[in-house]
């Protein structure tokens, strides 16, 4: 079975299907995009796939199991969401929150926090108030503290949309860097097909909540 699979997911917000049957499988180690239009169904599907919401009806299977939406897989699934949010405290605070909730002892706490604030490209920004920061750069804290805690499965909803080229071109690096050293699954939404192209592996586009095509990206780019 695929790393990720869904089956006929549905979800409605006042009578209208955010999702409409939605299937997909994606395997373990890819870089997998979801396009779309500006409410396609992009950060629902991706809210999904993080456990964040339950779909009306539908499976999931991740990782070989059906997913029970009681227990909590979320250390397995993170994600990054379009704004960052930052708590107003260092961005060592920030990156080290999910390990401190659960329990870690203090120095493996700051070894993880230090490998990826190097992976994002923010060594040494420990104290730094993470509100002070840019945009790209509170991008990057968002990033290293959905990483921390080294799921299998990142979502990622519009990453960039709020970025000028230069810091989304530095998270696409970083994106393949977390691909390259972790082995970790991605699966991100954008409207930006250039993005798409440089990034994923495969591309789902999305439309009024329905998946209307799925392949490898340069089929799906190459096609009249
Ligand atoms: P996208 O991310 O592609 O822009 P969304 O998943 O945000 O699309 O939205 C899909 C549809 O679901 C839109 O019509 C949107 O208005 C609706 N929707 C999403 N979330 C909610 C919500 N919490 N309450 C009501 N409607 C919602
Ligand atoms: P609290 O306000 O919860 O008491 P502290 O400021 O005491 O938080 O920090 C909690 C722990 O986080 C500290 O024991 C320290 O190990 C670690 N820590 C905080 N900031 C840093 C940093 N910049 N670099 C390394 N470790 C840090």
């Amino acid at each position: 079975m695929s790393f990720v699979k869904v089956v006929g997911l549905t979800k409605s917000y006042n009578n209208s299907k955010a999702l409409d049957n939605v299937s997909l499988e994606i395997e373990r180690g890819e870089i997998f995009c979801i396009m779309g239009h500006s409410g396609a169904g992009k950060t629902t599907l991706l809210r999904v796939l993080a456990l964040l919401e339950k779909p009306d009806s539908g499976e999931y299977y991740f990782d070989g199991e059906e997913v029970d939406w009681n227990d909590s897989l979320r250390k397995s699934i993170t994600m990054v969401f379009q704004i960052p949010v930052m708590f107003n405290t260092t961005v060592f605070k920030n990156v080290a929150y999910g390990l401190r909730i659960r329990g870690y002892p203090k120095l493996e706490i700051e070894k993880k926090v230090r490998d990826v604030l190097r992976l994002v490209g923010l060594e040494g920004y420990e104290n730094r108030k993470a509100k002070s920061l840019s945009g790209g750069e509170k991008q990057r804290v968002a990033i290293a503290r959905a990483i921390v805690l080294e799921p299998k499965l990142l979502l990622m909803d519009e990453p960039t949309a709020n970025l000028d080229p230069t810091n989304s071109a530095i998270i696409e690096e970083i994106v393949k860097e977390i691909v390259r050293e972790n082995e970790t699954t991605i699966v991100f939404s954008t409207h930006n097909l250039f993005q798409a192209k440089r990034l994923a592996h495969r591309v789902a586009h999305i439309h009024r909540g329905r998946v209307v095509e799925v392949g490898n990206t340069e089929e799906v780019f190459e096609k009249p």
